[in-house]
């Protein structure tokens, strides 16, 4: 590969042994590739410089010309202390705050010289304030004394400001318009490497860089009109405009995401080639007696086609990794037990993994009442269950007699080995990565069938990189009679109207639950909260029952108390997201989520996905303080706005980002993205993923010649990258 860009990033002019260290240690940098790929999260057109007096508290990072005409110091303790800078630029007077550094400042920018200030305007005082600005010399030329009469004219309203400043800057700065920021810490700044050291590192790199090789093949870049490696490594940089700066981060997100997209495909590809499927060929007694005479209910339409879907994987001969998306409530166990019912008819055992002992406990018994009758034995495998019984299960694994095993994490323990595992379902599991499955496959002849289940839906995109060797499924109707819940705000200081409104529907026969948020289950304050919280709702509704759970209780202790509510003997559940995944209470009607500000919106989500399950109209509360920023409000509103569940995942993924969700970093199947981002760049996901695809077709091997310069460049990638651990 390109051997220059391993060069120690010592060997760069202008590095010395303390900004080596520096750059290591802050930012990851050691070589000339990694520098060259530290790109800038920003590029400020230069051409651009603002009067202060045009300056508001609501804009962006901006530019303004100046000089400091003094400094004062504040003590906000015993040492520390706060630096002030009265910036002026003729036109009005702003300050320059620094927290940190302030010392560094004073001595570094001179009273009187003329300075270049880029900074996030805020406004403190009623005065504009930057708060740890960059300041940047400004070298006064010749035309310094245009700028002072222009300045003048200024003054006198008879020329505009901003046109001043710019013809003064644009002698300065003729050859480049759009600078580049570069992202750099606390310890950088006090020692001087700011983004301008950097911008000016990245410069000496580029300018002794010989043409870098093309790492795409030319029928790509040809036919998708992609910039060279080269030229995009420049322009991202420096680039000349917009446009171009466009092109170059286009370039350098595709070639990303086509790694990944090639290296998911061809690991696909791989375990296709290496493993047969079991071939369920017959749909037998036992689904046909439960389909007859147990199906309490007609199966929806999109639930059939799904069984149709997942019943032509698992007779094709080939491995099923199939994920199966489906709103909360739209029935997705009741697909799982038929195709779990598919495995036994033809001789194999199942398994069903969930991600909480509640939640496994809770399909035990849904499981248990579907099959009621038919003579078919299920187990329970979690954490909890030990000595005898767990001794009982595990014998019954290994000779057979155990037909299907519902369990927790506990289920991929070596220790638990079947006698005939043909197909495993794991629900509700967005943890649960290529490394996982592939531990599942130890333990039976061939890798058996796998369906994961999850009622976040992922966008398409995302799963095409999370669950990229993954078929998807959807279930995109939910079974009829089912209203949608009506979602309202309601701020803290209501919460009299809010028990008025509670008590009247447990008149009425309803249960109602209520969530404390619980980011942290070790967080004592929560727990604290929770406990404080407990007691006054017991106090605000005498006449009720109340039940309490949540994640630091015993396991019986919580059951009983579920079970509690479950049965109907207590009318108020109190509770932390312990709740969020699979507790079905169809007379459940209310779902209050208290702090709803501290809960993502997929969680919001899931949360009120346990009402609305039987015919009554169910309502869900969101409850904030009256102070909210703005993507708390954002989400409040999305979710009131609407039940639909992939727009609300959307909308999350926008919000959050991708790194942020679950999985992406554990699924260990995507390298490091330094510029491609999978909520936004959905487009070229779908362009890259179309390009692996028929590279992948038609080399599937991956042995030709022709692609020799792609399998060389992957080998490479999961060399250096860490995340491939997971999986090779
Ligand atoms: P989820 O997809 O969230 O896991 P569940 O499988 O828990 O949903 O199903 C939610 C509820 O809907 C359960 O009480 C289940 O028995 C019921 N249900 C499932 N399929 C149907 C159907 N076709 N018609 C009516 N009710 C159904
Ligand atoms: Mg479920």
């Amino acid at each position: 590969m390109d051997s220059i860009l391993l060069q120690d990033i010592m060997y760069l002019p202008g590095v010395g042994p303390n900004r080596k260290k520096l750059l290591s240690n802050e930012l990851g940098i050691n070589t000339y590739g990694d520098l060259l790929e530290y790109y800038p999260y920003k590029h400020i057109d230069r051409s651009k410089v603002y009067t202060i007096r045009e300056l508001t508290g609501d804009m962006p990072y901006v530019q303004v010309i100046g000089h400091i005409l003094s400094y004062e110091t504040f003590q906000m303790g015993p040492r520390k202390e706060r630096v002030v800078a009265h910036f002026t630029d003729g036109t009005a007077i702003c300050d320059l705050t620094w927290f940190n550094g302030g010392k560094y400042a004073k001595q570094n920018y001179k009273i009187g010289q003329e300075y270049l200030v880029f900074g996030k305007p805020t406004v403190f005082n009623s005065r504009i304030n930057f708060t740890h600005p960059e300041l940047e010399s400004v070298e006064v030329r010749t035309e310094s004394v245009e700028f002072a009469t222009a300045h003048e004219q200024a003054l006198d309203g008879n020329a505009p400001g901003t046109a001043v400043a710019n013809s003064k800057l644009y002698t300065l700065n003729s050859k480049l318009s759009l600078r580049p920021y570069y992202n750099t810490t606390e310890k950088m700044k006090k020692s001087g490497l700011t983004s301008h050291t950097l911008e000016r590192l990245v410069k000496t790199l580029i300018d002794r860089l010989p043409t870098l090789p093309e790492t795409l093949p030319a029928f790509i870049t040809e036919s998708r009109h992609l910039m060279s490696r080269d030229e995009a490594f420049r322009t991202i940089h420096f680039p000349p405009n917009t446009k171009e700066l466009e092109r170059a981060r286009v370039r350098l997100k595709f070639e990303e995401l086509f790694y990944v997209q090639l290296n998911i495909l061809r690991y696909a590809s791989d375990q296709r080639r290496k493993y047969r499927g079991y071939v369920f060929s017959t749909v037998g007694n036992v689904f046909n007696t439960f389909y007859h005479n147990n199906l309490p209910f007609p199966l929806t339409e999109a639930q059939k086609r799904v069984i149709r879907e997942i019943r032509k994987d698992m007779g094709s001969g080939r491995q099923m990794n199939r994920l199966l998306q489906g709103d909360v409530g739209s029935g997705k166990t009741l697909v799982a037990l038929m195709s779990m019912l598919i495995a036994i008819d033809n001789g194999y055992q199942a398994c069903i993994m969930a991600p909480t002992e509640i939640l496994a406990e809770q399909h035990l018994q849904t499981i248990m009442q579907f099959l009621k009758g038919m003579d078919i034995r299920v187990a329970l495998l979690t954490g909890i269950v030990k000595g005898k019984t767990r001794q009982e299960v595990l014998d019954g694994l290994l000779d057979g007699t155990v037909h299907i095993l519902v369990g927790t994490h506990a289920v991929i323990e070596d220790t638990v080995q079947f006698a005939r595992l043909g197909f495993v379902v794991v629900d509700e599991q967005h943890r649960f990565g290529v490394a996982q499955r592939a531990k599942l496959w130890a333990k039976s002849l061939n890798p058996p069938h796998v369906l994961v289940m999850t009622a976040t839906p992922i966008p398409r995109t995302l799963a095409m990189t999370l669950y990229g060797d993954l078929d998807v499924s959807v279930i995109d109707e939910l079974p009829p009679g089912r209203k949608p819940v009506r979602t309202t705000h309601v701020f803290d200081s209501r919460m009299t109207s809010l028990y008025d409104g509670i008590r009247q529907q447990i008149r009425e026969g309803r249960q109602v639950y209520i969530v404390f948020p619980l980011i942290e289950e070790s967080e004592k304050s929560d727990l604290k909260n929770l406990e404080d919280g407990f007691e006054v709702l017991k106090q605000a509704f005498p006449e009720f029952r109340l039940s309490k759970v949540h994640g630091r209780m015993k396991p019986k202790e919580k059951e009983e108390e579920m079970q509690r509510f479950v049965s109907g003997e207590t009318q108020i559940l109190v509770a932390t997201t312990v709740i969020e995944v699979g507790v079905n209470v169809p007379n459940a009607s209310v779902m209050v989520i208290l702090d709803a500000q501290r809960f993502g919106l997929s969680q919001l989500h899931q949360l009120r996905g346990r009402v609305g399950r039987g015919a009554d109209q169910s309502f869900c509360i969101l409850v904030t303080p009256y102070k909210l920023s703005e993507d708390t409000r954002k989400r409040i509103d999305i979710m009131c706005d609407t039940n639909d569940g992939f727009r609300i995942a959307e909308a999350d993924l926008k919000l959050r980002g991708p790194g942020d969700l679950e999985g992406t970093q554990q699924s260990g199947m995507a390298f490091d993205l330094k510029i491609a981002d999978i909520a936004r760049d959905g487009q070229l996901v779908q362009m890259a993923r179309e390009e692996a695809q028929k590279i992948i077709e038609d080399d599937p091997e991956c042995q030709s010649a022709r692609y020799a310069m792609l399998w060389q460049r992957l080998r490479d990638l999961r060399k250096t990258n860490i995340n491939w651990a997971a999986i090779s």
